[in-house]
């Protein structure tokens, strides 16, 4: 397929040389996005949030020319890459290089992702769920979103690949009472979707929270430890039992 469309700009913040880790199957370079319409408190991303640096969508592309024997993917993440106009047309200029594409994204664009679907521009997606909907707000840290994020988990379940995933971070509560994400709130996480998708045939990873001294968003979280295995056992223990193939990573 050819991209005839018209270039636009897309603001990459920071990449990382390539890895295995971070697409599976796939030798993948990352390109970070700048901007996010989300303030998660366990953020590591600050400086991509404030939209500082750019190191240009040409010097990427230039790095992926040096390493076409090597790299077979590209991880697009963020900041939340669905924000940027020019996320198209650069998807178009990765697939002219016959790479194959991951998309992480917060899921607060269906529109973009619908897009995306259509054309046929990405193989694997990988949607943050910020734990379970009524946390919403306090998880992503901005009100408004869950009804867009409902819908992109139906659309996230369309494409080739793709997977949900949850930080099993510190949510600050009313009262700014501080605690890790529960159990029981995990598990109402993997029941909604279930629900917003109509089916569990998913892949669904707990995630580990890692503090970081000088980058989170919210510097209350900084003086919290990373999340306990024996809770990211026992929330698997749970979320299992709603979507089987749910595993812990990190
Ligand atoms: S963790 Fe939250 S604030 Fe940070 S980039 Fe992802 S969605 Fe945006």
């Amino acid at each position: 397929m050819e991209y005839k469309v018209k270039f636009k700009e897309m603001k990459i913040g920071a990449a990382l040389e390539f890895n295995l880790i971070d697409y599976p199957g796939k030798i993948a370079a990352m390109a970070f996005t700048t901007l996010c319409n989300y303030q998660c408190p366990h953020c590591h991303a600050a400086p991509l949030l404030k939209g500082s640096g750019d190191i240009g969508t040409e010097g990427f592309l230039g790095y992926l020319d040096t390493v076409k024997e090597w790299v077979n993917g590209v991880v697009i993440c963020g900041g939340e890459p669905t924000l940027q106009p020019g996320l198209k047309p650069f998807l178009g200029r990765l697939r002219e290089r016959g790479l194959s594409i991951k998309l992480d994204t917060n899921g607060s664009n269906p529109k973009v992702l619908e897009q995306l679907l259509g054309e046929g521009l990405v193989d694997y997606v990988a949607m943050d769920v910020k734990g379970p909907k009524f946390l919403w707000p306090a998880t992503a840290g901005v009100e408004g979103h869950e009804e867009a994020m409902a819908e992109s988990l139906k659309l996230v379940a369309k494409f080739p690949d793709y997977e949900f995933r949850t930080t099993v971070a510190p949510v600050v509560r009313a009262g700014e009472d501080i605690s890790f994400l529960t159990v029981p709130e995990m598990a109402a996480a993997a029941r909604l979707i279930v629900s917003a998708t109509g089916g569990n045939a998913h892949k669904y990873f707990v995630q580990k929270f890692v503090p970081r001294k000088d980058g989170l968003l919210d510097s209350r979280l900084e003086s919290f430890p990373e999340t306990p295995h024996q809770l990211l056992k026992d929330v698997h223990k749970e979320v299992v039992k709603y979507i089987p193939d749910s595993r812990i990573r990190g």
